[in-house]
């Protein structure tokens, strides 16, 4: 079944449960990055970041053959590195309120898996992991945008930032659908991918949002909901930003999300990992879960197999 969003309203970056975001515990996860993440953060802000909106050739192609060009554009991005790729209908329903709508009528989204090991941790690597994908996707959309710039339509790279809201412009696109756990699952990576966009007014043809099944097995499921520490995830749908979906209580997730070093618990247990491209490396864990049953005895297991973390305030509580 596909979402409506005929109704939705602009999100803003604010979170729903009220403002936190700059908070000490937010700073203090941001003092412990390791220094590859932090190189990661500066390549990103002071060399690709000023490049995202790509310089347009004055002499504009004639695209002949949409379907074609389509397919070259795609082809190049996945030739520059991304993994999937679609396209989607610009929709001002989810550019966030306090920015600027790109004056563009198709947005190209693609997909970059994580490496699954390093997702399942909750240390400083996956924090080394986290920040190279960030650094990839933008380096790989400013490289979109400038290819087509080259064919006389502008194009804005859209990283971890910039002004649509990800998730559902990737859902439009035809890449996943959403999870209980509040990120975009794909059918071959499940939840251990990251997200960036290109909009562009190249009248590129549209994919269209599809139906994997995903919500359906989400219907059924409780596994995310049972491993999250903080209790953050909703068991139910709810209407969001004029939308009816899954929710993440933002305000109950931030503590855990900041003194589990930007913890992705919820998305590392989902068992999608294990049906597409992480099937090996989710089968170590798979154990681990069916002997934990739920976040108060995986805790115990994730600071074992994580000793930097061990003195973390969260999961000392948690060992014996
Ligand atoms: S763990 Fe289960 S409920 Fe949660 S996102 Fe994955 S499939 Fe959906
Ligand atoms: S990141 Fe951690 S605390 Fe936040 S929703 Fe996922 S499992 Fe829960």
């Amino acid at each position: 079944m596909t979402v409506d969003v005929s109704k939705a309203i602009p999100p803003s970056r604010h979170r729903r449960e009220g403002p936190a975001l700059d908070s000490e515990g937010s700073r203090e996860f941001q003092r412990q990055y390791p220094e590859e993440a932090r190189r990661y953060n500066w390549m990103q802000n002071q060399v690709l970041w000023p490049s995202r909106d790509a310089a347009v050739n004055p002499n504009k192609a004639d695209l002949g053959d949409l379907n074609a060009i389509t397919e070259h554009i795609k082809d190049f991005a996945k030739e520059v590195g991304a993994d999937v790729v679609g396209v989607a209908e610009m929709d001002p329903n989810f550019v966030f309120k306090d920015t600027e709508t790109p004056p563009h009528t198709r947005v190209l989204a693609f997909g970059l898996a994580m490496k699954f090991d390093m997702m399942a941790d909750i240390g400083q690597n996956s924090q080394r992991e986290v920040h190279r994908v960030y650094f990839k996707m933008l380096d790989i959309a400013v490289r979109i945008s400038q290819y087509i710039g080259g064919f006389g339509y502008s194009a804005w790279a859209h990283p971890n930032a910039g002004e649509l809201a990800h998730v559902p412009m990737a859902y439009l696109a035809g890449l996943g659908e959403l999870g209980k756990h509040g990120s975009l699952i794909n059918p071959e990576f499940g939840s251990s991918w990251r997200l960036a966009l290109v909009s562009t007014d190249m009248p590129l043809v549209v994919d269209g949002p599809k139906d994997f099944g995903i919500d359906a097995m989400c219907e059924r499921c409780t596994v995310c909901t049972r491993f999250c520490p903080g209790e953050a995830l909703s068991p139910e749908k709810q209407e969001v930003n004029g939308v009816f979906r899954w929710h993440v209580d933002t305000a109950k997730c931030e503590p855990y999300f900041n003194r589990l070093w930007g913890c992705k618990i919820c998305l590392m247990v989902c068992p999608l990992n294990g049906r597409g491209a992480f099937k090996a490396g989710y089968k170590v864990i798979a154990k681990e879960l069916a002997q934990a049953k739920d976040y108060s005895g995986y805790l115990p297991v994730l600071a074992r197999n994580t000793p930097e973390a061990a003195d973390n305030l969260v999961l000392s509580k948690y060992l014996k």
